[in-house]
């Protein structure tokens, strides 16, 4: 077993799982577990200057061991995983030359190949799966399993010149709030990757522009029986609102670049109802014109009801990272030379979604993502390529000597 294996099976173990009703930060207690494992380790390794923040951030440095003028480069993952299905007593299982085929997690319930051709792709590797009661949480441990393992090959082979290099593990990416608190004057890094992806192979520089719209419609009540000409059905209204928007932007109907607009809660009575909805696109300017239909369909109803009745709160929420990245093409170019060296071939990968790197990079710390291995994330179905792993440790490596070179 390697080493960056080991730590993967040590980390998974520790139950990590975010909750997003605490409104704290960390938002579970547990998290520092984690936190205060990688610190230890760290300091063990001979990293001087190990921090644990009181919003449970791990920062750490390794100096340049080089007189050349490098750029320092960062290093992230977060610790935490989904809320979506529990993290608590993981029982990885490694299968040792995957042949192929369906794989039984327990009894009565199997992994179809089926269900996730990716798997057949697999064969012969070495794969870690769930005992189908909780996650597997490779994503991140995976993440963090290889830049941890990277620090210690880099302390270990001085020969491997290299700028200064910052290491950040956050809480709470899955809760959305993994950057909250992140300190980049502490961090340090005139840029970083975070390795919280898939295949290794693949590398994520763009995604999505994201802002939410919450309509409120205000009705007026009045008994049934005698409400002819009276009554404003607040819940009639906002299905009526519902049904302006085009069908064809649903989640559910596009791919690719194909932005959507995506009604994802309800409420409603007569006298009140709300509908929220998330607005998604790669381009800004078409977020722009999602935004206008939102305002297009609320003036039609308010048209109807009365203008007063129908209220529309639009808000951003994140930008897609490529119109930054653009600016800067070495940042990308050097995970793409690093990918190529050990023996990749990259390929770019269209997030549906968004990233910690997004946040960060229009915060100020330009942060493509990078692959780690692992598979099916935030369910018992999750898994991790163990040789995708290793490649990790090597990318994470290779990057920082490629930058001093
Ligand atoms: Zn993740």
């Amino acid at each position: 077993m390697t080493p960056v294996l080991e730590r993967f099976l040590q980390y998974v173990k520790i139950d990590t799982q975010s909750d997003p009703d605490s409104g704290t930060t960390p938002s579970a207690a547990k998290e520092l577990d984690l936190a205060r494992l990688l610190v230890r380790q760290l300091q063990e390794m001979g990293v001087k200057d190990v921090e644990l923040t009181e919003h449970g951030s791990v920062y750490a440095h390794l100096p340049a061991n080089t007189d050349k003028d490098v750029p320092t480069i960062g290093f992230i993952a977060h610790m935490d995983t989904a809320p979506d299905f529990t993290g608590t007593h993981v029982q990885p299982r490694l299968i040792s030359g995957y042949d192929g085929k369906d794989i039984t997690l327990r009894p009565g319930m199997v992994m179809r190949t089926a269900d996730f051709p990716q798997l057949t792709g697999l064969k012969g590797e070495d794969l870690v799966v769930t005992d189908g009661t909780t996650l597997l949480g490779a994503d991140d441990k995976a993440g963090v399993a290889a830049i941890m393992q990277a620090v210690q090959e880099l302390l270990n082979h001085p020969e491997i010149r290299h700028g200064r290099i910052a290491i950040g593990f956050t809480p709470d990416e899955e809760i959305g709030e993994g950057t909250k608190y992140f300190d980049l004057e502490k961090f340090g890094a005139a840029f970083a990757y975070t390795l919280d992806g898939g295949d290794i192979s693949h590398y994520a520089d763009e995604t999505f522009n994201a802002a939410s719209a919450i309509v409120d419609f205000q009705g007026f009540s009045i008994h049934p029986g005698s409400a002819k000409d009276k009554m404003i059905n607040a819940a009639s209204m906002a299905v009526e609102f519902h049904s302006l928007l085009p069908q064809w932007m649903r989640p559910e109907h596009t791919e690719g670049y194909e932005g959507f607009i995506h009604l994802i809660g309800m409420s409603g009575n007569v006298e009140h109802a709300q509908l929220q909805y998330i607005l998604r696109d790669h381009d800004a300017g078409k977020l722009e014109e999602q935004k206008k239909l939102i305002l297009a369909a609320a003036s039609t109803v308010g048209e109807v009801y009365g203008t007063d009745r129908v209220k529309v709160r639009i808000e951003d929420s994140y930008q897609n990272m490529q119109a930054v990245l653009k600016e800067k093409p070495e940042i990308v170019q050097l995970a793409v030379d690093a990918l190529q060296e050990i023996g990749c071939t990259p390929q770019k990968e269209i997030v549906r979604g968004g990233t910690d790197g997004c946040m960060l990079t229009y915060k100020g710390l330009p942060c493509p993502n990078l692959g780690t291995g692992g598979g099916n994330a935030h369910g018992p179905y999750e898994y991790l390529v163990v040789s995708q792993l290793e490649k990790a440790v090597e990318l994470v490596k290779v990057i920082s000597r490629r930058a001093a070179e």
